[in-house]
């Protein structure tokens, strides 16, 4: 690996991986790990690859979106067993099931769990998180000591988890993840994302935060992240393609590309250990 004078000091970048999502399919590409026992395996090429978060969803045995909180736990408890350390963020996404089964899962205590803080348009439909949802959402993630993601599909989205926080609804300062390139909602617009990174540091401070990108823009983002100093997230749920026509053979390949990118930008890639104490988390 390459070392020059600035690595020492410079900061490490956490690589999240979202191995599974709720829509691609086999079809897609055949590497999206669908069973319990492909999520684990893929997780753990991803984290030998460098990914210190496992993004997490579960589908049911047909492959279709599932909030299954029993399944959750195996999954859980699979990460656990062969990923030492790796902190396991459970999705609270909306795309599987609507209202409270959406929290289903957190009484499981995952390290982490996504959280939405406002509505936005999805390719084909609205993503709806009403605002008493929203609540009950962040008042389970209390309940079970787990730091929220948000998920700021939206600028009001960012300054909604301030006000959260001011409002104690979030415990610490909120950890906001930058998503662009869904269709019809915020585009990877390099403008858009500056604002952010402003938004952010304006409200909190100099706080660790995160952007994913969709599709082809998920190496773009990357690279914009990891160039501002924020944390990054790749894998099969944001994007199947390695470029046009290359389809990504597996989470672990998406990981790497990433951690290329770290390395042209002198920012070593964070261990379990590190990215721990970036995020506030127990060891
Ligand atoms: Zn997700």
């Amino acid at each position: 690996m390459r070392r020059c004078s600035s690595m020492s000091d410079a900061k490490p970048c956490i690589i999240c991986v979202a191995i599974t999502g709720s829509l691609p399919s086999k079809a897609d590409n055949p590497a999206v790990p669908i069973t319990l026992a492909e999520q684990i395996e893929s997780t753990h090429e991803a984290f030998e690859a460098g990914a210190s978060i496992a993004h997490c969803h579960v589908r049911d045995d047909q492959g279709l979106p599932s909030l299954d909180p029993d399944r959750y736990g195996q999954l859980q408890e699979g990460i656990r067993a062969h990923c030492p350390g790796m902190i396991i963020q459970l999705s609270t996404g909306g795309r599987a099931g609507a209202g409270r089964v959406r929290g289903g899962m957190l009484p499981l205590a995952p390290d982490m769990a996504s959280l939405s803080v406002g509505s936005n348009n999805f390719p084909n439909r609205v993503y709806e998180n009403p605002p008493d949802l929203v609540e009950w959402l962040a008042g389970e993630m209390q309940s079970y000591d787990i730091k929220p993601e948000v998920e700021a599909f939206d600028l009001s989205h960012i300054l909604k988890a301030a006000a959260m926080h001011k409002a104690s609804l979030i415990r610490d300062v909120p950890y906001v993840q930058f998503v662009m390139g869904v269709k019809n909602a915020m585009p990877a617009d390099k403008h858009v994302f500056d604002f952010y990174v402003q938004t952010v540091q304006r409200l909190f401070g100099d706080v660790p935060w995160c952007a994913a990108g969709i599709a082809a823009d998920q190496i773009v983002v990357n690279e914009w992240a990891i160039a501002a100093g924020g944390h990054a997230r790749t894998g099969l749920e944001d994007n199947i393609r390695l470029d046009r026509t290359t389809l990504a053979p597996s989470n672990a390949a998406l990981v790497r590309r990433t951690a290329e990118l770290c390395a042209k930008h002198d920012r070593p890639v964070a261990t379990p250990t590190q990215a721990r104490a970036i995020l506030g988390l127990r060891p």
